[in-house]
């Protein structure tokens, strides 16, 4: 059987989502596609060579006979509004981050999903597919390293730009918040966010780089570095120290030279290279459970979580306090 897939959105990831969909994911095949300008969606359809109808609505393209399953990865204000339709015609869909832009967006689509009745919503934290975190994931589990006590993050990119306010929190930061939770099966208590000295090489009026503390409701402390323009590549580390060893998230592979009396190696400057084989087993596994009519990956409950706990940040940012992070309790839905 194969899965009939509408695109939301042809913008830089949704033309992404579209190639995997089409050359790299079995079981599945885009046979809609729907952009706020027609004319880019179609550009999206010709150049990819995809066999796909492109719908003036996203309302349209939900609800028609032919679409199996909705991808959303249009621009983040308008995901509620999709997600909600796409449970409304009792459809999976996946929803690229974030699941909607309020805490009370993502709160109104874990309350719809709970009154269908049925998990269709997947979000689009793809870290979880990522080998390396997944080996990690395996070594806490194993006690490898006993009880993890201390985790020291960073998430580095070359430079950010467009980004303003509160977006290396709201936009980066919560690739950080969804798989930390997920690597330690545990949801956070507080969070701290310290604002060092300003980088001269970021846009104005942005502050970068960011030390994000966050304690877990077991007492584990995390720091995350975030630091958007670091300049020289895109760069994740993920170190758990635990009561008898630390681990290591591994770095992607890459050739070690030795050269000209150097010894080195290169670094990824671009998140869709560092994490592309994630995206593909991400999809490769929504495609599978979705045809098993199973909901597996990151709930629309851990995408409320995410962002009650951003909006912390964002909050502990612009105090300076300790402030807590107070997650409901986890719908018996959701367990
Ligand atoms: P983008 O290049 O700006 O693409 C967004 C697309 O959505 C554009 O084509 C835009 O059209 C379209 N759009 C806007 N409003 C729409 C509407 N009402 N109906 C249908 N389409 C609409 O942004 P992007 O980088 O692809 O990001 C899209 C989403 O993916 C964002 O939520 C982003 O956070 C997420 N994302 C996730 C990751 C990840 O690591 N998982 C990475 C990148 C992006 P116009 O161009 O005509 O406005």
């Amino acid at each position: 059987m194969t899965l009939r897939v509408g695109v939301i959105g042809t913008g830089a990831i949704g033309k992404t989502h579209i190639h995997r969909l089409t050359r790299t994911v079995s079981g599945a095949r885009v046979v809609a596609v729907n952009d706020v300008t027609e004319a880019q969606a179609q550009a999206a359809v010709d150049s990819l060579q995809v066999d796909a109808k492109v719908y003036a609505s996203a309302q349209e393209l939900i609800n028609t006979a032919d679409v199996d399953a909705v991808v959303v990865a249009s621009w983040g204000p308008t995901h509620e509004e999709f997600v909600i339709a796409s449970i409304a015609a009792g459809k999976p869909v996946f929803c690229e981050k974030p699941l909607a832009v309020t805490a009370e967006g993502c709160r109104k689509i874990v309350d719809a999903e709970i009154a269908h009745g049925k998990k269709l919503v997947q979000v689009g934290f793809m870290r979880r597919y990522d080998q390396g975190y997944r080996a990690l994931k395996e070594t806490i589990l194993a006690g490898t390293i006993g009880a993890p006590l201390m985790l020291h993050c960073a998430h580095r990119n070359p430079t950010a730009p467009g980004f303003s306010g509160d977006m290396a929190i709201t936009d980066s930061l919560v690739h950080e918040l969804d798989v930390l939770r997920w690597l330690l099966d545990e949801d956070y208590l507080s969070a701290q966010v310290i604002q060092p000295k300003r980088t001269r090489l970021a846009d104005e009026g942005l502050q970068d780089p960011h030390i994000i503390l966050l304690e877990t409701t077991q007492g584990i402390r995390i720091d995350v570095e975030s630091f958007v323009n670091c300049q020289y590549g895109y760069d994740i580390q993920c170190q758990v120290v635990g009561e008898t060893g630390t681990a290591n998230l591994p770095e992607p592979p890459s050739v070690t030279l030795r050269r000209e009396a150097k010894f080195s190696r290169g670094i990824l400057t671009d998140w869709k290279d560092r994490f592309v084989d994630a995206f593909n087993t991400e999809f490769q596994e929504w495609v599978n459970s979705t045809l098993e009519g199973k909901m597996l990956g990151p709930s629309a409950w851990d995408g409320y979580v995410v962002s009650v706990s951003a909006d912390a940040c964002v909050a502990a940012k612009h105090s300076g306090q300790i402030t807590p992070i107070s997650i409901p309790e986890r719908p018996a839905f959701y367990s």
